[in-house]
């Protein structure tokens, strides 16, 4: 995301269709489980409503009545407008593009919402061993990943840009909400946090309002409230990165939340080599060891990250988050001779 000058296009949100689910008989679940928590308001249909925001298309379904879900689905679409202001690299009066200008001259203050947003940044970097480090923006640059260049930078164009890059060099000043760059040329990018970040924001405000159950696409980074009717938990597909139609298998989304970083929808060729969108921090190559990452974790904002940075370091740190972080599950795909190879992590099942 981040990665064409889309600007937020308010179009008015369009409830697509009232989808009626196959209907499953509340009773069939098993004995002894506790009700999925359902509002007396909840509707055996879901309402969908469908809108832009970032580069992509946010999707919500809500199973609950009309005159709550609309309102509901209006605040949603504020809440993503008003972060995508806020963080858009391609608009240069977004408080991200006037940080990266501005913060090599003097420290920046951050607004309560850029601020949050970072901390998670910072929490990413350290839980991740540097993998994850949203100071990557002058690689992604270089590599022309956002905007394509013809020919493959040399050796000392990637030196020069990995010394614009490393979240500890970063002065944040946590009393003062500042972000002060110690040189010129650095800049942060939250292509890798931003949707992950936007489903956290959308299920706290949806919880806060009691709207459940729902269900809440961003661009591939899915969660849920409660579970859908007659159901304990949402199904859904792990794309095959190879045949992007089809799926490895479903698994089960309850009370967590799920992402996929995979090579198939944002490589370019430069010179014949591909390149893939995430980059190694430590060494400024673009990785491409995997076709593609699952993640699911109980907080919406992991999900996107680790996927990220599991992308980069691959196994051990897909093993040691698993470990450390309960409830995370991660999957990864590579190519085989003739099938995918698939190896799991966590808690994670996937199914036919
Ligand atoms: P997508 O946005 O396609 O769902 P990801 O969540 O994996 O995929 O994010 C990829 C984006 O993350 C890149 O386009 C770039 O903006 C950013 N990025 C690339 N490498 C890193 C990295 N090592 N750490 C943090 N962000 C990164
Ligand atoms: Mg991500």
């Amino acid at each position: 995301m981040n990665d064409t000058p889309a600007p937020t296009r308010s179009r008015p949100l369009i409830p697509l269709a009232l989808v009626v689910l196959a209907a499953c008989a509340a009773g069939l679940r098993g004995c002894g489980e506790p009700a999925p928590r359902t509002p007396p308001a909840a509707t055996r249909a879901a309402r969908v409503y469908e809108f832009p925001v970032f580069n992509t298309f946010a999707v919500l379904k809500l199973w609950v009545p009309p005159e709550v879900a609309d309102p509901a689905a209006q605040a949603v679409s504020a809440r993503l407008r008003d972060l995508h202001n806020r963080i858009n690299l391609f608009d240069p009066e977004s408080e991200i593009s006037r940080l990266n200008q501005t913060a090599a001259d003097a420290p920046f203050p951050c607004s309560d919402e850029l601020w949050a947003l970072l901390g998670e940044c910072r929490r990413a970097w350290r839980e991740t061993e540097g993998a994850f480090d949203v100071s990557v923006g002058p690689l992604m640059r270089l590599w022309g990943i956002h905007r394509k260049r013809e020919t493959l930078p040399t050796d000392g164009e990637i030196a020069a840009a990995l010394d614009l890059v490393g979240l500890d060099r970063i002065v944040f000043d946590d009393e003062r909400h500042t972000v002060h760059f110690p040189r010129p040329g650095m800049y942060l990018d939250f292509g890798g946090i931003a949707k992950g970040y936007a489903l956290q924001l959308v299920l706290d405000l949806l919880r806060e309002r009691d709207v459940s159950p729902v269900l809440v696409d961003l661009g591939g980074n899915i969660g849920g409230l409660g579970t859908p009717p007659g159901r304990d938990s949402f199904r859904i597909g792990i794309r095959n990165p190879f045949a992007t139609g089809e799926t490895l298998g479903t698994v089960q989304l309850r009370d967590r939340s799920i992402a996929t970083s995979g090579n198939y929808e944002r490589q370019i060729v430069i010179q014949g080599r591909t390149i893939q969108h995430i980059v190694d921090p430590r060494t400024g190559q673009p990785v491409g060891t995997f076709a593609g990452v699952t993640v699911l974790t109980p907080r919406p904002v992991d999900s996107d990250i680790y996927s990220t940075a599991v992308f980069v370091r691959g196994e051990p740190l897909a093993r040691k988050l698993a470990e450390q972080t309960p409830g995370t599950g991660i999957v990864l795909v590579r190519q085989g001779e003739g099938q995918p190879v698939i190896q799991t992590f966590g808690q994670i099942e996937i199914e036919p």
